[in-house]
């Protein structure tokens, strides 16, 4: 044990990650199409403004803004052979930040997904896809990062290969899907079926999760199903920021800081030990869950009753766990998204 990310976690019930990346960048004046990883290189003042506004509002962990930094995404823009450059430099600026904030702060390396379909249902190959996520991984460390940070999986073949990867890149990591149809992810892994892959990796995560999705609601029904599997593994939260609705042409997040505060002590006191927002989470949501954190007392582990009282009804049902009857499994085109 000998990485930052776990040797913080043995002092520490619970630690806070970071928010938004694409909300945060957008509202700098990111435009929408525009890979927000070119700005590694071409505005690092925004992005060191991005890190240091989750460190300043008591994150302990911050992700860098590589989320679409693979061969896959970057060919869109015809930027793939920018992969180790933009992601040693997302990762740089990341140190630059953690090691001037005077505490410990660890840098997680942010891999999202491929954008692409792998096999036998599409046309990624397991060893393509290892390579991709190998070569990302590489930059990733080159630049400094702690810890790999695979986040928005949808596909059980992509979450091996990308687990695959970090090993090759000698690296620990952390790893988590997006719950965001009905309590699946968008190809029919529910909270059960990755609490129970994580454990029969070769080099098993950190910690696991969920992020993204729908809401703070389904995100913590999600995660209740990882503790009824009885992980023993760290759990990770990071929801977003109430539901997205279109409006003004711009994509808008309702949740409130009070809101989020209220997310993250159900997280914790769920027994959740890594608690973070995703979509629609700014700083100002950030600094409300870690005053939150600190100053209320544990309570029990909530139940879905508590929580849909607390955040909001759910999006749906059921969990997707008890063969609900949904129309899951049956694979959708990609949709793009960011964080
Ligand atoms: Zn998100």
């Amino acid at each position: 044990m000998t990485d930052a990310l776990s040797k913080l976690l043995s002092t520490r019930d619970w630690l806070m990650a970071d928010g938004a990346t694409g909300t945060n960048l957008f509202n700098m004046g990111l435009e929408s199409g525009e890979p927000p990883e070119f700005w590694n290189t071409d505005k690092p003042d925004n992005i060191r403004t991005l890190y240091r506004g989750a460190v300043e509002a008591g994150s302990d962990i911050f992700l860098t803004n590589t989320f679409g930094g693979n061969a896959a995404r970057l060919k869109l823009h015809n930027a793939q052979g920018r992969v180790r450059e933009l992601n040693r430099i997302g990762a740089a600026l990341g140190r630059e930040i953690a090691d001037a904030s005077g505490r410990t702060v660890v840098v997680a390396g942010s891999v999202g997904p491929t954008g692409e379909i792998m096999a036998p249902m599409g046309s990624l190959t397991h060893e393509l896809a290892v390579e991709i996520f190998h070569e990302q991984a590489e930059g990733l460390k080159e630049g400094g990062a702690d810890v790999l940070w695979i986040e928005t999986i949808s596909a059980p073949e992509e979450f091996r290969a990308a687990a695959e990867a970090a090993a090759l890149a000698g690296m620990p990591w952390c790893g988590t899907m997006s719950f965001d149809t009905a309590g699946r992810t968008m190809m029919g892994v529910t909270s059960a079926d990755l609490a129970q892959l994580v454990e029969k990796l070769p080099n098993p995560p950190i910690a696991y999760g969920a992020n993204c999705g729908v809401g703070a609601s389904d995100l913590m029904r999600t995660v209740l199903g990882f503790f009824a599997q009885g992980s023993e593994r760290p759990v990770i939260a990071k929801g977003n920021a109430g539901i997205p609705r279109y409006q003004d042409g711009a994509i808008h997040y309702d949740g409130t800081p009070e809101l989020m505060a209220e997310y993250a002590v159900l997280a914790r006191d769920a027994g959740v030990r890594i608690i973070g927002g995703c979509c629609g989470t700014m700083p100002e949501h950030l600094r409300a869950m870690r005053a939150a954190l600190e100053s209320r007392p544990k309570g029990p582990r909530p139940t879905l009753e508590d929580i849909s009282s607390k955040l909001g009804a759910f999006s749906s049902a059921s969990d997707g766990t008890g063969g609900c009857g949904h129309d899951h499994g049956a694979p959708r085109r990609e949709r793009r998204r960011s964080r």
